[in-house]
């Protein structure tokens, strides 16, 4: 897997100009839009190897100042998708600004449509029990032609790991979306991603939840003004130890603009 490849090279291509990735607080981030993704993971279907896509938010990002290996797996990530806002604002904060917000919430949708078009088989693992059912039945609505190759709840539990590969690998997945929350699904995928068969491993997060309507999205307008964040807390509240991570990101992301540390920013 291991850092950009020659695919994923041409498919930013696309960028022309803009800065083609930026490090915020030491983690990578691409500046991809939409279609960039869905050009990128078309990509990785074809080239048939293994890349991981990391759905990136401030979140992680202090997660991963803290925990060397979770860094390491973002770093070397095939794809480091900007999901949060919070880094469109740090990236104008430091003077590298993201062109737009990819989120995997927004992106899954988008993925579907991807591979009903070009018959790429879509595996779901993650959520709670029923969970990844309901929602592959409601991107099937949507795009009549998606193929699911399998949907399953399963646990990020090591112990579990042999029997879910085997699973994925025998329904001959392409595009595996994996909804174990962070850091886990990505320790999950850096670790079987290669041995699963499937060509793109993604970490969606909630996502799956949102699909199937266990989670309810926060109203366009508070989207548009950069407020989800403040409608999972409300809707979630037990989220609120994990949220303090959003004001540290920012004061660290203030403090390296005062201090002018650009050497998080570039390499
Ligand atoms: N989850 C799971 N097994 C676990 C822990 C979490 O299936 O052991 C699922 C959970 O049901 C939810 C998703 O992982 O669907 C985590 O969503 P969250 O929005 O918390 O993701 P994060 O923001 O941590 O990436």
């Amino acid at each position: 897997m291991g850092g950009l490849n020659v695919l994923r090279r041409n498919s930013v291509e696309l960028l022309s100009g803009a800065q083609r990735e930026v490090y915020i607080l030491g983690v990578r981030v691409d500046n991809v839009t939409y279609e960039e993704m869905l050009a990128c993971l078309d990509d990785f279907v074809v080239s048939g190897k293994p890349h991981q896509v990391a759905t990136i938010n401030p979140e992680f990002v202090m997660a991963a100042r803290h925990d060397p290996e979770f860094r390491a797996i973002l770093n070397t990530a095939a794809l480091c998708l900007p999901d949060g806002v919070g880094l469109l604002w740090a990236g104008c904060i430091l003077g590298c600004p993201l062109r737009q917000r990819v989120t995997g919430s927004d992106g899954i949708w988008r993925i579907a449509e991807l591979a009903a078009r070009r018959g790429y088989r879509l595996f779901l693992l993650g959520a709670a029990p029923g969970v990844a059912e309901e929602a592959a039945r409601r991107l099937c609505d949507r795009y009549p032609k998606l193929i699911i190759a399998g949907t399953y709840a399963g646990s990020p539990a090591v112990e579990e790991e042999d029997a879910i590969v085997e699973r994925v690998r025998a329904a001959r997945a392409d595009i595996l979306l994996v909804a174990y929350g962070h850091p886990r699904q990505e320790k999950w995928l850096a670790r079987n991603l290669a041995r699963s068969g499937a060509a793109v491993g993604m970490g969606v997060g909630g996502a799956l939840d949102f699909v199937a309507g266990v989670a309810v999205r926060a109203p366009r307008w508070m989207r548009r003004l950069g407020l989800e964040w403040l409608y999972r807390l409300w809707r979630e509240p037990w989220r609120w130890r994990r949220m303090l991570a959003l004001p540290q990101f920012a004061g660290l992301v203030l403090w390296a603009r005062l201090t002018s540390k650009r050497t998080n920013m570039e390499r």
